[in-house]
């Protein structure tokens, strides 16, 4: 099990993460106000604890401009039939309309300290899982995801699906991604998706503990399922009581410290808007909690490419330790002269970790992945 750690991952979207269910000028207010305001604030209260998260942006809103998008098959939703970037200004940029681009935002997010991840949440924020999403269009999505990446020296590292609707993952991996977050961990998961939505929301106003969760492998490609959505505070999400958002992090927090394992907060900077600045208090209480307890070494915070990449380091380890372990004549089992394997400590620092060794001999590595997928 993983020693208790924190990860934060925020789906930086601005207009893009909503203009297909409702386009109007509150939603273009909200995202200007992402821009120039709530995304720097929180970039404030996570640099001041001395924590680190990933940012999962919109790969579109990366460019000061919206690039040549024709490389891109058109995509025909149920609830969206215009073409996909119908309501994107062509001819505009970063400082005419910042509610949708934010190259300057994104620099300013990679050069804080401590370092924050980059990752990408789609380029242009098309649901994956749903009918009218086609192959074609999720590896075009992915291939301009990391042509930007290349252009702007960004590590090729974790994904986030819009909506969290997970699909085409081999692909994903095959354009060189390393992880996703996976959909949420619910203490019960029922096979109706109204009944798990109904779950999630009488656990946000009872406050209840929220699920640890572990990193595993799908399709060659590491899973972070998500343990707790910070949820916005508009609609009927405005009757949730501060004090019962605030319950279930603190649980989160205690429960990661005692019994380890990964407590996975989610959120998007475009929540801080509605009712501001009640939910942006609720995350800044959090995060000096959260900095208090790191420093403390009570648990680490780490980006969902650290959790990943030590989850591949202590695999290659135990994969390695299985290949070169063999019975003898006698019965004797021969382990390998090093088991313990390297991998990332507190947030920002290296320190060695032991890593447990497998006994089991001449072990199939797809076995062993097929076995970590059902972890
Ligand atoms: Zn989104």
């Amino acid at each position: 099990m993983t020693q208790p750690t924190v990860v934060i991952s925020l789906d930086l979207e601005l207009c893009w993460g909503s203009f297909d269910l409702s386009y109007n000028d509150e939603l273009l207010k909200m995202g200007r106000w992402t821009h120039d305001t709530g995304a720097p604030n929180l970039l404030k209260h996570l640099t001041r604890n001395g924590l680190s998260a990933t940012w999962a942006v919109v790969g579109a809103m990366m460019r000061r401009s919206l690039p040549d998008v024709s490389g891109l098959p058109e995509v025909r939703y149920p609830h969206f039939a215009k073409p996909w970037f119908g309501y994107i200004p062509k001819d505009a940029d970063e400082h005419t309309r910042p509610e949708w681009f934010g190259a300057s935002l994104v620099e300013m997010i990679r050069h804080a300290s401590p370092r924050q991840e980059i990752g990408f949440h789609s380029f242009s924020h098309v649901p994956f899982g749903v009918r009218g999403m086609t192959r074609d269009r999720a590896i075009a999505e992915y291939q301009y995801c990391a042509r930007i990446a290349h252009e702007l020296g960004i590590p090729k590292s974790s994904f986030v699906f819009p909506r969290n609707s997970v699909a085409y993952l081999a692909e994903l991996r095959d354009a060189g991604f390393t992880c996703f977050r996976d959909v949420d961990r619910l203490p019960v998961r029922f096979s109706n998706g109204m009944l798990n939505s109904l779950a999630m929301i009488w656990a946000d106003f009872a406050g209840s503990a929220p699920c640890m969760v572990e990193p595993s492998l799908k399709e060659g490609i590491v899973s972070i399922p998500g343990s707790l959505l910070i949820r916005y505070a508009a609609g009927w999400r405005k009757f949730i009581p501060d004090s019962s958002r605030l319950r279930r992090l603190r649980q989160g927090l205690e429960r990661v410290r005692l019994s380890r394992g990964v407590f996975h907060v989610w959120f998007h900077p475009e929540n801080l808007y509605a009712g501001r600045p009640r939910v942006e208090n609720v995350v800044a209480r959090f995060l000096e909690e959260l900095g208090v307890m790191v420093r403390n070494g009570d648990v680490r915070c780490l980006t969902m490419g650290q959790l990943a990449a030590e989850f591949r380091s202590n695999l290659a380890v135990k994969q390695s330790s299985r290949s070169s372990q063999a019975f003898t004549s006698t019965g004797q089992l021969h382990s390998p002269a090093s088991g313990d394997g390297y991998a990332i400590g507190p947030a920002n620092s290296v320190k060695p970790v032991p890593v447990k060794t497998s006994t089991a001999s001449g072990a199939d590595p797809q076995a062993t992945n097929r076995a970590l997928e059902s972890v």
